[in-house]
Parts: C-alpha cells; structure tokens; sequence
C-alpha cells in the first residue's frame, strides 16, 4: 500500500512524541488519500503526533469499496526493514512477490510478508461485493532487519466469544489465545467485534502502548468517543480499557513495547539513515535489486526521487 500517494514525506520516528508512558486518551486523526482511480483509505499512522505504536509504524484502513465499480491494482513495488500485514473484513487480494509467493487473502486470514533486506510485491482486488481491511506495517528490529525475505499466509486465528465481544487474536497473545503470526518485537494485534451493544472491560498489559481504530461504526474508548475519522492513543501503563460499543461494531486494536530504535520511513523503505533510503531507491530504479515479481497484469512502479 501507500505505493501511488503522490506526496512522499521522509517520516523519522524521532521527530514524533515519545511513547507516553502513563495512560492517555490522544486522538489522532486520519488523512484521506486515494490509491489509484478508486481505491479511498484512511491513513492512521505515521503521523506528526504519533509515528508509532509498538513497533506499528504504518496503518491504512483501506474501503469499504465497491469492487463493482472499483478495485485495489498495486503495482509491483519494493520494501526494507519492515514486515507488512494484511488483515480483511470482506473481499480478496491477490499478493504475488519475488520470491514466488503467489496467495489470495480472504477475510479471516493474515498475509505477513517480512520485507527484510528486500522483497517487491502487488496486490490486486477480485471481483467481489465489498473490499474492506487494513494494511499495517511493523519496523523490524535492527537485529533482524537485514534477513532473508519471507512470506507467510496465516488461514486462520484464535477466535474467541468474550463477554458479548467475539475477539480475533492476529499478533501476539489475548487471554490465553496465541496468534501464530511471526513477528520480531513484542507486540498484539485484536479485531473486537460487538455482536450486540456491549458495555465492558478489556485486560490489558501495562508494558504495552496501545491504540484503536474504529473499522465498523464508531465506539466510546475510555469515556471517549471514536469514529474512523481518528485512532485514539491509548499510552501505556493500563491494566484495563472501558469500552462501550454499539451492536454490529468493530475495532482494530494494536500494540506492544514501545520501540526503540530511531526509524526513517520514506516511500516504501523501513530504514536508519538516509544513506540506505537512496540506496534502495536507486537499486529499485536501476533494476539491481528486490527481484521480479511474476504474473502481474502490467508494468511496476517507479521509485520517486529522494529530496
Ligand atoms: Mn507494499
């Protein structure tokens, strides 16, 4: 994702608040953006106010789009140094990469590709009713983040009913429930629905900053209420989490230990210096890197320059 947004801003993890390490409730709104002719999402993170949660250092609530009238046509694109996660609510992506992974994604199921020290992708919709999901990015540590790519396709997660909620655990562990997804830092991911209206309490771990966005309707998080337009920060150091969701809701919690480590973020690039980030540019642009992805209808993208 993020691959046809024109405007390209080098983001540094540094230039954002820190972690707040006591409970907070900071809404962070998201930007509009198209991708493509069609494709509209709501881009939640990075953000001058926050550029990471746990190591989540991208977040794109992409649709609900019609794919009667529309569709997600990604071109093949490069990463480094981060893994990207793929989760659905409805409709199925196409991902093909360069190391010869060819998977559709239906709801219910995670595609993680570790970019590593470099993969290229696309992603393109099928023809269904409705396409909607989110794309996240995780930084990789710096111990990890020049390994071999690898692709993983989870078909299911622990799903579990909890307290009128029906909870999906896709990273981490919730409640005893382990998700299988292979990530690198110590982070969670949940999709919570409410099957009815439900006014409850969430554990939470204090070593943990949190965030969530609402995906279906809006929901009241902390005394605060949330719509799509924003993902509200949670901070750290909470034990429990009120919330209080109308029926048919859901949300999409995310993560973890705060990271580290000084991240840049440009383009599609996870790196530390700006030296790397023109380095991978130019090795996408020159053809000297990143592989080829086979199978993809048409032509791939092209790298903007680096200013
Ligand atoms: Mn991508």
């Amino acid at each position: 994702m993020s691959d046809l947004i024109k405007q390209c801003q080098l983001s540094a993890a540094s230039d954002g608040p820190l972690c707040q390490p006591t409970p907070v409730l900071q809404k962070i709104p998201t930007r509009i953006a198209q991708i493509g002719e069609s494709l509209t999402i709501r881009r939640a993170l990075p953000h001058r106010e926050r550029r990471t949660i746990g190591a989540w250092c991208f977040l794109d609530h992409f649709g609900p789009l019609d794919l009667k009238t529309g569709e997600m046509d990604i071109a093949p694109h490069p990463h480094i140094g981060l893994q990207t996660f793929t989760w659905t609510l409805s409709g199925e992506i196409m991902h093909r990469d360069s190391i010869g992974s060819e998977q559709i994604i239906q709801p219910g199921q995670i595609n993680l590709m570790t970019a590593g020290k470099g993969i290229s992708h696309s992603e393109e919709s099928l023809p269904d009713t409705l396409l909607h999901g989110v794309q996240l990015w995780i930084a990789l540590p710096d111990m990890v983040r020049h390994m071999e790519p690898q692709f993983h396709h989870y078909a299911s997660v622990p799903t579990f009913k909890h307290n009128g909620l029906t909870i999906s655990v896709l990273v981490g562990e919730f409640m005893g429930q382990v998700a299988p997804t292979k990530v690198y830092s110590s982070l969670i991911s949940l999709d919570i629905a409410a099957d009815s209206a439900i006014d409850t309490t969430l554990p939470l771990d204090p070593n943990f900053e949190y965030g969530i966005l609402p995906l279906v309707d809006q929901a009241e998080i902390g005394g605060e209420i949330v719509t799509q337009d924003s993902l509200l920060y949670l901070g750290k150091g909470r034990t429990q989490l009120h919330v209080n969701l109308p029926a048919s809701s859901r949300l999409l919690l995310i993560g973890g230990e705060p990271f580290n480590e000084e991240i840049l973020i440009w383009w599609n690039f996870v790196a530390r210096t700006k030296e790397e980030l023109v380095a991978a540019t130019d090795a996408w642009n020159e053809g000297s890197a990143f592989g080829k992805v086979e199978g993809y209808h048409a032509g791939r993208l092209t790298a903007p320059p680096l200013t």
